[in-house]
């Protein structure tokens, strides 16, 4: 199906979409059931396409990706360098597939990319040099470990009985519900910490690393320093309180590693070769590397940006109202 709408490009090189971004419509006052049904069943909408894949992932991880629940009684290092490596392929090969089509096939060149620019190269603000060689550096080195570490850990006390079970079989709809709450339950998650994350310090020392990409790409989106990697997965904690199956807490994991593929993609849709569009839903993220302060959410059930003024819907008005707002606090 397509989801086809235009955009313009600036004398800068920046283009942006026409379509003016809009959060679901759960929230919206006075209620609109059948745009939320439109949304929840309809395409594009939570289910379709991203939902159903996202949540695909961890189910055929845990039948058939994961040890069984008698090895991971206790810590050896054979299971979990198992871990280890399961996630790291997992992540080259699904980031590295947004990567290889836009950025190295560029099947589709500069059609609705954000900006004009490819990653920098050359360019002594990156280790290495190299934008690309940066982002995978903190991913391997960094976010494939402490994921890993929360996943080891999660799974080892599930194994153990330390945590609060609940089954697919005796609770379908509490699991599934479950199931579908998770994406939401990150979104306010990633909110708190990402605001604590532009705190002076905080962000001098370990944010910034994520913000040395201010044009974007998709293996920018797990490019932090550890110290966020560590704040960023600690989402999934929330299932060592709330009763869950294993599944719930591989997908909020996994949600976290590989969303983030397509929120930094750089591109507005996807054009795949039979005229089939997919949108990516960056232009929301990639505002916030563009101006800062701005955008600090996502643009699902919860309009927090909205609430808390910081709300940019990517039309040149709302830019404007943003750097106003960003003045009269500096007259302060
Ligand atoms: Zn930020
Ligand atoms: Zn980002």
């Amino acid at each position: 199906m397509k989801t086809s709408f235009t955009g313009k490009r600036d004398k800068r090189g920046d283009w942006r979409p026409d379509e003016v971004i809009q959060y679901a419509p759960v929230l919206a006052w006075p209620p609109r059931l059948m745009d939320v049904l439109r949304w929840l069943f309809g395409y594009p909408g939570f289910f379709l396409p991203w939902g159903i894949v996202y949540m695909a992932i961890p189910v055929v991880t845990w039948i058939w990706l994961t040890p069984a629940m008698d090895t991971m009684r206790t810590f050896q290092p054979g299971w979990i360098a198992y871990i280890v490596i399961r996630n790291l392929v997992m992540v080259l090969v699904i980031v590295g597939a947004w990567h290889l089509r836009l950025y190295v096939q560029k099947a589709q060149g500069t059609d609705f990319k954000h900006t004009i620019k490819w990653p920098a190269r050359d360019n002594p603000n990156f280790l290495f040099k190299d934008q690309v060689l940066e982002n995978l550096f903190y991913t391997v080195a960094s976010a494939v470990p402490i994921w890993s570490a929360y996943e080891v850990v999660t799974l080892w006390a599930y194994a153990n009985n330390y945590l609060p079970y609940v089954s697919w079989a005796e609770h379908p709809i509490y699991c599934l519900v479950l199931m579908c709450l998770i994406p939401l339950i990150r979104d306010l998650h990633f909110y708190a910490i990402h605001r604590i994350s532009h705190w002076g310090p905080l962000y001098k020392y370990v944010h910034a690393v994520h913000h040395n990409n201010v044009d974007v790409n998709p293996f920018s989106g797990l490019s932090m320093h550890p110290v966020e990697h560590l704040l960023y997965w600690s989402g999934v904690l929330i299932h060592w309180i709330v009763p869950s199956h294993p599944i719930h807490a591989l997908f909020h994991m996994q949600h976290a590693a590989f969303t983030p593929a397509q929120s930094h993609s750089g591109f507005t849709k996807v054009v795949m070769h039979d005229g089939v569009e997919v949108k990516t839903h960056d232009f929301f993220h990639y505002l916030h590397h563009k101006y800062f302060e701005c955008n600090y959410g996502g643009d699902g059930v919860f309009p927090l940006d909205k609430w808390f003024g910081t709300f940019n819907d990517g039309t040149e008005a709302s830019t404007e109202a943003m750097n106003k707002r960003f003045f009269a606090r500096m007259q302060q």
